[in-house]
């Protein structure tokens, strides 16, 4: 498998190898790396070269960025998205200008890391616009006089706005994921599965919380109807008469949503617990 070895993908990717119980050698980081307790190597290199590598079966499996992978242009299989390095590959322009939409641009110089993308994007709108192809920094080419809009990756928007841009349209929402070859050796096809859904189970238990109480039997109606969507919970008899104790999985959005409204129906001694796996 392959890990982008260094960026802003590279701490997160690990962490979540690493929460899927897959150890690897702590400390330094290397160019490869074996697992201790499961049939796996790691190869650490740059997140712009993991398609490729995946492509060429190099690796049977990789975790990169959502724009890298089609910014390839690559026939890869896509795995699930992993819930970390979200951004937005965005056309930006100088705040002060008076480029309202994408069409205001015609005949302009958009400096970006993604040609292919950012070419394909202003085609598909019928805007003829001229390439220049850098490899990074890209959001200081129009203060440069380099370029007169950018096609680049925005996550807060900060670093544009501290460099005098400001957004004119999104080409492509980002993410981290896995990828995988498109025909995967038959050899590892099932190590590439237990891998893809251990990980897989760290993401999902990412997005869940898990949620204990104690409540009065006759709250049981309200409690469940606070919880939609939901499984049906885990209810169990307490010692005390007249009470149960409520288990469930909560979206990580809704909780502090629901947690108010559990004690108001009668909920107490709520715990919320992370959920370090969830296969579903
Ligand atoms: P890096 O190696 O740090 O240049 O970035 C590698 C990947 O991180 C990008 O291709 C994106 O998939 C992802 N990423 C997430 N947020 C951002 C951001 N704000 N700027 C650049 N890349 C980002």
């Amino acid at each position: 498998m392959a890990l982008p070895s260094k960026g802003r993908l590279a701490e997160p990717a690990l962490a979540l190898v690493r929460d899927a119980g897959l150890e690897l050698e702590v400390g330094e980081r290397r160019l490869f790396t074996p697992c201790r307790n499961f049939p796996l190597d790691v190869l650490f290199v740059r997140a712009n070269d993991i398609p490729e590598h995946v492509r060429d079966g190099i690796v049977d499996l990789g975790i990169t960025g959502t724009d890298l992978i089609e910014e390839s242009g690559l026939p890869l299989k896509r795995g699930p998205k992993l819930g970390f390095g979200a951004c937005r590959l965005q056309v930006a322009v100088p705040a002060q200008g008076a480029v309202a939409r994408l069409e205001d641009l015609a005949g302009a110089r958009v400096a970006t890391s993604h040609p292919r993308l950012t070419l394909a994007h202003f085609e598909r709108r019928g805007v003829a616009v001229r390439l220049v192809a850098v490899a990074g920094s890209v959001e200081v080419t129009p203060l440069l006089g380099v370029a007169d809009a950018i096609g680049d990756l925005v996550s807060s928007g900060s670093t544009l706005a501290a460099n005098g841009l400001r957004p004119v349209e999104t080409i492509l929402d980002s993410e981290a994921e896995l990828v995988l070859a498109p025909n995967g050796r038959a050899a590892t096809s099932e190590l590439v599965e237990t891998v893809q859904l251990m990980l897989a189970s760290v993401t999902d238990g990412r997005r869940k919380r898990y949620v204990m109480m104690n409540a009065p039997t006759e709250s049981l109606a309200a409690i469940r109807d606070l919880l939609p969507g939901l499984a049906s919970p885990t209810v169990m008899p307490l010692a005390q008469p007249e009470m149960v104790a409520i288990h469930v999985a909560v979206d990580v959005n809704q909780v502090w949503a629901v947690l108010a409204r559990l004690r108001e129906v009668g909920a107490t001694s709520i715990l919320v617990l992370p959920v370090e796996q969830l296969l579903q």
